[in-house]
């Protein structure tokens, strides 16, 4: 597939995305211009994007489409691994276009900026609520609020 963009790590070779239309169809449900469109968008975009921005941007392509058929159709493509929800500080639906490893995040109340929370140590935040208590952590949704070290008094 020759690049039609200039080409960025991600878009060298083929795409997980080439093969969204065929899974949807194989998975039994329509491929429909709405559908396309969202992973038209999704394409274009890596890292962290909201529910809200991606219905958005999708409604300035294609005024038809409605936060449902959005929202069904991320299900959808997290089903199929193409992207997977977290929860910004606030609850809102956040997700991760083409995830690689599950991470939590830290938030700032001060500045508002985020961060990914690095593997090591989510492993050590894992791995002490399971031998203190055996519980399970998902790592996808923990998002610790705090003050980074530009914001403290
Ligand atoms: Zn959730
Ligand atoms: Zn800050
Ligand atoms: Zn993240």
């Amino acid at each position: 597939m020759p690049p039609k963009q200039p080409a960025t790590a991600a878009e060298s070779g083929a795409s997980p995305w080439d093969e969204a239309a065929e899974r949807i169809r194989a998975s039994g449900f329509r491929w429909t211009p709405q559908r396309r469109t969202l992973v038209e968008v999704l394409r274009a975009r890596e890292g962290h994007v909201t529910a809200t921005e991606l219905i958005a941007c999708c409604r300035e392509r294609d005024q038809t489409t409605t936060p449902s058929t959005v929202y069904r159709t991320l299900d959808l493509l997290e089903d199929l691994g193409l992207v997977k929800h977290g929860h910004g500080h606030d609850g809102h639906e956040e997700y991760h276009i083409l995830p690689q490893q599950v991470h939590g995040h830290l938030y700032c109340v001060g500045c508002g900026a985020t961060w990914e929370i690095r593997p090591e140590t989510g492993a050590v935040i894992v791995e002490a609520l399971a031998s203190q208590l055996g519980f399970t952590v998902d790592l996808s949704h923990v998002t610790i609020s705090g003050r980074c070290a530009g914001c403290h008094d």
